[in-house]
């Protein structure tokens, strides 16, 4: 049976380059990075180079850059790092708070209500149009004195949608500017990059961002390795004790063999951004073209306004986790709702937010394509997926 993976928003497998240049590190190249002899010194190097061409991908200073386990990680070290420096040293900010969107990643919500639970923020959760926007109004208004973190995803894990980024920058940036005489504190701008890295623009000083984080494992690198850029000058406390490591921020020695997959990633993300896109872009319309040929088929998310590698569906009258199973039968792998929320019953909180009723977001399929998709997979797909819906269907009549 032929396999086709169309499950990439979730995870990547790694690339051989990428298994090439990390391999070393396991074996020959073994050093503890803070020692001072020959291996020490080989793996410190090996760091430096990785963490360079992650600074230089975001135009942003190597040591900016802070080596985690996955974006999960990087996410709840921005917002408790920072949230724990203002809440304890800005002496005229007793709540600090949090602005931040609610179709983001569990990641982010789950640490925001953390924040919420333990008493060191705030949090104003913003909604989304029918598309999954966040309004640019809705942030200046949200925004009160103690406002010192905004926290908005860059692009959607489970429908693709493109969050003005550039336009939330230019938006914090002009206000730090107004409040300059009465500063409490400056506001933050934290974006969760995780599904964006490889396709869009990342610039940070470009986008106004301060805080970004990301993680390896979607961009052909293994699980196990995230980055977390935090600009110079943001207040910051580190959340795991210990040693001196990634700048006094994350202590534990240094995953060698995986900061070094995670630079040689962005390398190739660097290379290959623009052709990739292209591809990806062109195979994911005829995808679309194909499955919206279905009755009872439509895309959620922004029609253009998307990020190239992803396209969700709502199916009416077919159960999301059904249509997985039948289509992992045919040798199809796809997902419904993101990788974290499926497996618990709850309806995704992206689609509800977006203002679809739960049995409707239930029939979601997402599809997300990655390097190796071909137009045969497509093509594949696109020819078995109205047999599984047309089965479901049968199976399930009073719900058409
Ligand atoms: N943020 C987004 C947008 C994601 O898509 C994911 C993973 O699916 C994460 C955060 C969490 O990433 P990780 O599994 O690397 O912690």
């Amino acid at each position: 049976m032929k396999k086709i993976y169309l499950d990439n928003a979730a995870t990547t497998p790694v690339s051989p380059e990428i298994l090439a240049a990390m391999e070393p590190y396991f074996t020959n190249k073994f050093g503890n990075a803070s020692e001072p002899h020959f291996w020490g010194q080989e793996a410190r190097k090996a760091i430096d180079e990785a963490r360079e061409k992650i600074a230089n991908f975001l135009g942003a200073k190597p040591k900016e850059i802070i080596f985690t386990s996955c974006a999960t990680e990087s996410i709840n070290l921005a917002h408790k790092g920072l949230i724990e420096s203002i809440k304890y040293q800005v002496s005229s900010i007793k709540y600090p708070h949090i602005i931040t969107s609610r179709v983001e990643h569990k990641a982010v919500l789950e640490t925001c209500k953390h924040l919420e639970k333990i008493g060191w923020a705030k949090v104003t959760y913003l909604p989304v149009d029918k598309y999954g926007i966040v309004d640019i109004k809705d942030i200046r208004q949200a925004i009160r004195p103690e406002t010192v973190l905004v926290s908005i995803m860059y692009t959607n894990n489970e429908v693709g949608t493109i969050e003005p980024i550039g336009k939330i920058g230019r938006l914090i940036k002009e206000i730090n500017q107004s409040r300059i005489s009465n500063l409490k504190s400056k506001i933050f701008f934290h974006t969760d990059a995780t599904q964006a890295i490889q396709y869009l623009d990342c610039n940070v000083d470009g986008l106004g961002i301060d805080l970004l984080s990301f993680s390896g494992h979607k961009l052909y690198a293994p699980k196990g390795i995230g980055a977390l850029y935090i600009r110079s000058g943001v207040p910051f406390v580190r959340q795991q004790d210990g040693g001196g490591q990634e700048y006094n921020l994350r202590a534990g020695t240094e995953n060698v063999p995986y900061i070094v997959a995670l630079g040689k990633a962005i390398e190739l993300v660097e290379q290959n951004k623009v052709h990739s896109t292209k591809c990806i872009e062109k195979l994911k319309s005829k995808l679309i073209e194909g499955v919206l040929k279905i009755s009872g088929v439509k895309l959620v998310g922004h029609p253009t306004n998307q990020a190239p590698h992803i396209a969700t569906f709502i199916v009416e009258g077919a159960e999301g986790e059904a249509m997985l199973l039948l289509l992992s039968d045919k040798g199809i792998a796809a997902s419904s709702g993101s990788a974290c929320t499926s497996g618990l019953l709850k309806p995704s909180h992206v689609l509800t937010a977006m203002g679809y009723k739960p049995q409707e977001a239930h029939g979601s399929l997402r599809f997300s394509l990655g390097k190796d998709t071909t137009l045969k997979e497509i093509d594949y797909v696109v020819k078995v997926l109205p047999e599984v819906i047309k089965k479901l269907r049968k199976m399930a009549p009073k719900l058409i």
